[in-house]
């Protein structure tokens, strides 16, 4: 598959989840974040954290987003890893961006993993 990661794709799977045309298990909402459990999970807490605006990855997000979007999300992160109990026993937050990360929607978004220890960082 390619992808061009210049531009915003409004057919993206997360836009439409945003559009209400695709379901999602909805773990988190406010006015600018929506976090969802992941379709596949890689492990027993699997959620997405994303921004309601419409940002490809995290480059643009940090550039392009208000101070109160940015604020915002990570927030809901925060308040997210708490609410699934997995603060304090750890967790590993992800960002995929382009091609070289493997990343598959060009929609920003932040993983959060937990529930079991989560090995290395990067599988060799
Ligand atoms: P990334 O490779 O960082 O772009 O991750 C995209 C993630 O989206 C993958 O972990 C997929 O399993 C997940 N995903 C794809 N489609 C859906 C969906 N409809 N609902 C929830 N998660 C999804």
């Amino acid at each position: 598959m390619t992808m061009d990661f210049e531009t915003y794709d409004d057919d993206n799977i997360f836009a439409k989840i945003l559009l209400g045309e695709l379901p999602n298990t909805t773990v988190y909402e406010d006015e600018h974040v929506l976090a969802f459990n992941d379709i596949a999970p890689q492990a027993p807490v699997h959620v997405l954290v994303i921004p309601k605006g419409r940002y490809i990855a995290h480059d643009d997000f940090h550039r392009d987003a208000s101070d109160e979007e940015i604020v915002a999300f990570w927030r809901a992160v925060t308040a997210i890893c708490s609410d699934l109990g997995v603060a304090a026993e750890g967790h590993r937050l992800i960002a995929n961006q382009g091609a070289a990360s493997g990343q598959l929607v060009p929609h920003f978004h932040v993983h959060i993993l937990a529930g079991k220890n989560l090995g290395p960082l990067i599988a060799t």
